[in-house]
């Protein structure tokens, strides 16, 4: 067995052992929560190689941590890569990612169909860093093809895009990032590694925010950027001179040619955490394994659960229209069944009769349902985006992500599936029924 598990095993023996051996001092087999900040090197040249990023080891819980280490280990072996690195939210996963890519100037190229939060913080706070975005419609992959540019470093998409369930042909735009020479970032929250393997599809990079499936309670903001090690920095040096070209800070080594595979991640930790400080908190990280160890198990049942409720709102009278690509209803279905046949994971939309004004009735009058902007929650969890996680967008904005007035996101939980139906059923029927008696 490698320190980081067997590569044999199978995804829920990694996902219990990858990366974790019993504490060396005491046997503990849990993995402890290393819940201090620094680590006392054993002497001045010891420190001094530490520094010099001449031997792996703990300086300061900024850089890394040891809780944190097996969180990256474990998530790097789930999604197949290298290296990861957590951070301290899902977005902080998407700057970071992108960091040792970008220069003021440059441009990613992103799908226009993301969570809406990503779209705020590419299409506004991302301009700050003179980074550009462009957003452009998946559907089509040829549609990144046509607007990259020399500018452009990155291209980055959901596996499956939140809120509207949309799949995208993973393939097809990985094989347009690889002619054009910029790696391909996908961000697979809403699948996680056990529906979907974004590197076995062609990705370069993935990043999750850990805040949802992959720790699974509603307890512990996090986030993680895993590499594949494959991409080829050299080949490209002038476009990624912070990879492939000596550092100064660092006595002029070079990243891809001093770390090989590990580049990537180490430029994470060494300055990217080092300079933007979004590290993640060790009791998050210990939170996020214990999440781990039933992520099969859960990721089962919020699937069956939320084909269960599907199913049933489609044959709804208030109900105008389901997109849940566990559908054979659903456009997106046979994508669904190519890249992550166990299931479409468990957060779709639908389409209220009654529009806007039924929308935010609707999320009032659910019991079970918990009203709130948050998804992969063992509870089940319902949200009008129109008036919340996507009020800040245009309207053009708003129908482009999927996010329209009569859109209902719902985030189904692993509870008892006919308790979910009677509750949406009595809630439908009490909006339906004020809304005809007006
Ligand atoms: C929640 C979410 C994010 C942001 O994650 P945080 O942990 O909330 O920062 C990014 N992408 C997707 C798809 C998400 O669902």
């Amino acid at each position: 067995m490698s320190d980081s598990g067997d590569p044999a095993w199978g995804f829920e023996t990694l996902a219990i052992h990858a990366g974790a051996r019993p504490e060396p001092v005491t046997g503990a087999r849990q993995t402890p929560i290393f819940q201090n900040t620094s680590y006392v090197f054993h002497d001045a040249d010891h420190a001094a190689s530490l520094f010099n990023l001449m031997e792996p080891g703990f300086v300061y819980s900024r850089l890394a941590n040891p809780t944190n280490a097996v969180l990256e280990e474990r998530l790097a072996a789930l999604e197949g890569g290298v290296g990861g690195t957590a951070v301290a939210t899902g977005h902080a996963a998407q700057v970071l990612a992108l960091f040792p890519l970008m220069a003021p100037g440059c441009e990613v190229v992103a799908a226009n169909k993301l969570y809406g939060g990503s779209l705020n913080q590419m299409g506004n706070s991302f301009k700050k860093f003179g980074w550009k975005a462009r957003f452009v419609d998946p559907e089509d992959p040829e549609n990144f093809r046509r607007v990259l540019s020399a500018d452009t470093r990155a291209l980055f998409v959901e596996s499956i895009a939140n809120p509207g369930g949309v799949i995208v042909d993973l393939e097809a735009i990985a094989a347009i990032a690889r002619e054009a020479g910029v790696p391909f970032v996908v961000d697979n929250t809403m699948a996680t590694p056990w529906l979907c393997r974004p590197i076995d599809f062609g990705a370069d990079i993935v990043v999750n925010s850990t805040t949802k499936f992959l720790s699974g309670n509603g307890t512990s903001l996090g986030g993680a950027v895993v590499d594949t090690g494959a991409f080829p920095w050299l080949e490209h040096a002038d476009k990624f001179p912070s990879l492939a070209r000596p550092a100064p800070e660092y006595h002029g080594l070079t990243f891809a040619e001093t770390f090989g595979t590990l580049a990537y991640t180490t430029y994470a930790h060494a300055v990217s955490l080092r300079d933007l400080g979004a590290s993640q908190q060790p009791m998050n990280a210990w939170l996020t394994l214990l999440g781990l160890e039933t992520l099969p198990l859960r990721m089962e049942r919020h699937c069956a659960n939320a084909l269960a409720v599907a199913e049933w709102l489609e044959g709804h009278p208030a109900v105008d229209w389901v997109s849940y690509a566990g559908l054979p209803s659903s456009p997106y279905h046979a994508l669904q069944q190519r890249y992550m046949p166990r299931g479409a994971g468990s957060v779709f939309t639908f389409g209220l009769k009654g529009g806007y004004e039924a929308g935010m009735r609707l999320v009032e009058t659910v019991e079970l349902f918990s009203h709130l902007a948050n998804v992969g929650d063992a509870r089940s969890l319902i949200l009008h985006p129109a008036s919340t996680t996507h009020r800040q967008l245009t309207d053009e904005q708003r129908a482009a992500a999927g996010a329209g007035d009569d859109v209902i996101r719902l985030s189904i939980g692993l509870e008892t599936a006919a308790d979910l139906v009677a509750d949406l059923d009595r809630a439908l029927r009490a909006v339906s029924i004020r809304a005809a008696a007006e």
